[in-house]
């Protein structure tokens, strides 16, 4: 299988889609709302990309794997770094 590209995300307020994260399949596109709390950051963007990994999959599948997906790797501590514009992320093994 070939490695698929990660998802486009851009962060923009939602407010008359009355959301806080949507995902559009055929873009490979997730859109975010920044105003949301890290760990609610961390839980809708799980919840997009299962939307976009299981086209198919219903909303309750998907908000299940989406809140264990992000309980699990908020239990195991992974937190978004902020980085100054243009930085590139570190390299951590
Ligand atoms: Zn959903």
């Amino acid at each position: 299988m070939t490695k698929r590209k990660p998802a486009k995300v851009i962060w923009r307020k939602l407010g008359k889609e009355k959301a806080w994260g949507q995902a559009t399949i055929g873009e490979n596109l997730i859109e975010i709302d920044p105003r949301l709390g890290a760990k609610r950051q961390l839980e809708v963007l799980c919840h997009e990309q299962v939307h976009l990994t299981f086209p198919g999959m219903s909303e309750a599948d998907v908000d299940r794997a989406g809140k264990d997906l992000a309980a699990l790797l908020w239990s195991q501590d992974y937190r978004r770094v902020v980085l100054a514009p243009n930085a590139k992320p570190p390299r951590i093994s």
